[in-house]
């Protein structure tokens, strides 16, 4: 065996089990397993979970925070803002910035993230080249998908839609858009599908984000899915107008987007920055709608999408951040709802971004994060350190600490 994990939970049995890891993949779990191997982890009756999954993330415009501020705390300034610092961006600012987050990601036990890498005529590629760059740079210890992602529009910023063809070319693994920062968010989704099955790739939308529900556009996104056949390869990040939906409009929606096989990345830790700004009392929370999604058949996610910017001044990184912080806005704090959080940072994703072989089970890859904590249930609320994380099996991150008590 190359490694071999002794004593660890692996799921809400809380039953002890060892691993043994050969060639980078489970090769078996068992109790008391007993074979040579190049290294033995104690684990000690803490919990293995499998890489965390981050759906949802913009590397290229990561801490910049402190560079000018978001003084409203609203969409509209964080995009000003944002487009103002867009343009000093360099290559080596874009590296040294996104080299940071993926660092930060990859102590925290993320192994797999999907990037949105972002291109417009008059800032050209400098950003996303970087971020391709860094996706091969860093392929042994974290699995980066690019997304190519027109942040200002296609229409309203001519030139857009070549950039995006080059942007394929260039090795770009899925299609990105935002229909609602765009002159036509019907021609726009339209556009995006043609270049998807041109390259055959994945779609994955910034498909909404206001605080009320006039004007969504996902029904007509499921409605094209199903037409083109693209059912479950499309993903949509925010979806914020759901949140503002009656169950009367909301639900015959929810059916819709389960028979397109739609997944959704709820980005709590900015709609709720950014979200119901306008509101003078009773602030409305501006999150997706995640137990009802859920409860209709929708595959979940949870992301980060920023980390310290004007669109999210805050994060470390940590998708168990983002989970805890999902318990108490999403309501999945309750007895029946607890339990399916824990997915939203690894399955769900895995599902929406089609790794194979994920998951602690015989035949998937050895990729695995060691937690301090012996609970399988409390795996996100007692925001376990990540003692050790294992990426095709080898250790890529060991922690090692010394409590000092002086009394
Ligand atoms: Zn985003």
């Amino acid at each position: 065996m190359e490694l071999l994990i002794k004593n660890v939970i692996i799921d809400e049995s809380n039953k002890p089990v060892d691993i043994a890891i050969e060639n980078g993949f489970i090769k078996k779990i068992a109790e008391n397993i007993v074979a040579p191997a190049d290294r033995v982890i104690y684990g000690e009756g803490h919990v293995v979970i499998p890489g965390l999954v981050e759906a949802h993330l913009h590397l290229d415009k990561a801490l910049i925070a402190g560079r000018l501020p978001n003084k409203s705390g609203t969409l509209k300034e964080a995009i000003e803002v944002t487009g103002k610092l867009k343009s000093t961006f360099t290559k080596e600012d874009v590296m040294t910035r996104a080299t940071e987050a993926i660092e930060m990601l990859i102590q925290n036990g993320t192994t797999y993230v999907r990037t949105h890498a972002e291109f417009d005529p008059s800032g050209g590629f400098h950003g996303f080249e970087t971020i391709m760059a860094l996706k091969d740079k860093y392929k042994e210890v974290i699995d980066i998908q690019v997304v190519a992602f027109p942040q200002e529009g296609i229409f309203k910023s001519p030139g857009t839609e070549e950039m995006m063809h080059r942007a394929m070319e260039l090795g770009a693994d899925v299609v990105g858009g935002i229909p609602y920062n765009d002159t036509d968010a019907i021609a726009h989704i339209d556009l995006i599908f043609e270049i998807a099955k041109k390259y055959d790739r994945d779609i994955d939308l910034h498909q909404d984000f206001k605080d009320e529900y006039e004007g969504q556009t996902i029904a007509y996104l499921c409605e094209k899915t199903i037409k083109e056949g693209y059912q479950g390869r499309v993903s949509v990040g925010h979806l914020t107008t759901l949140g503002a939906m009656p169950d009367a409009e909301l639900n015959p929606i929810i059916e819709l987007m389960a028979k397109a096989q739609i997944n959704v990345m709820c980005l709590p830790m900015t709609d709720l920055h950014l979200g119901g700004r306008n509101d003078e009392y009773n602030v409305r929370r501006a999150v997706t709608p995640v137990r009802k999604l859920r409860d209709g058949g929708v595959n979940v996610c949870l992301a980060t999408n920023n980390i310290r910017n004007p669109f999210t001044p805050y994060g470390n990184g940590d998708l168990l951040q983002v989970a805890m912080l999902a318990i108490p806005v999403a309501h999945l704090g309750g007895a029946d709802d607890l339990h399916t959080t824990l997915p939203m940072i690894t399955e769900n994703p895995a599902k929406a971004l089609k790794l194979r072989n994920y998951g602690v089970k015989v035949g998937c890859e050895a990729t695995l994060v060691v937690l301090d904590t012996k609970d399988y249930h409390n795996t996100i609320l007692d925001m376990p350190e990540r003692l050790f994380v294992i990426k095709n099996g080898h250790v890529t991150i060991e922690l090692k600490r010394q409590l000092t008590k002086n009394y």
